[in-house]
């Protein structure tokens, strides 16, 4: 959530949570930009009109609205290689584990 006020950075993307969303309209209310829609009940975002200014997501009284911070290739690798060796680690413990049970 943002604070009040704050503007978001503008390679953040607002997305709304479908599972959250109640179609209450407060969000589309509070856009400055007319950016935000109701369709089929629930809120959609026109990216192409959105400033980032945040007032949606303070305006959000489900917490419907989150922001999302596009991931690059390079954290995406880093990631995956710090849950592969996170894995091997615990396997490497179960491993030793039950080789300390076997001499029990
Ligand atoms: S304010 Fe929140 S719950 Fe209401 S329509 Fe917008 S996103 Fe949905
Ligand atoms: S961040 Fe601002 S401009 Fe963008 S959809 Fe929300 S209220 Fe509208």
């Amino acid at each position: 959530m943002s604070k009040k006020g704050e503007i978001l950075k503008d390679n953040l993307v607002l997305r709304v949570r479908k599972d959250l969303c109640l179609g209450c309209g407060l969000c589309a209310e509070s856009c400055p930009r007319q950016a935000i829609s109701l369709k089929s009940g629930q809120a959609q975002i026109d990216q192409n009109r959105c400033n980032h200014c945040g007032l949606c997501v303070d305006a959000c009284p489900q917490g419907a609205i989150a922001e999302l911070r596009p991931v690059s290739r390079r954290e995406l690798q880093a990631t995956v290689t710090g849950l592969k060796d996170r894995t091997q680690n615990i396997i490497a413990r179960i491993d030793k584990l039950k080789w300390q049970q076997q001499r029990i």
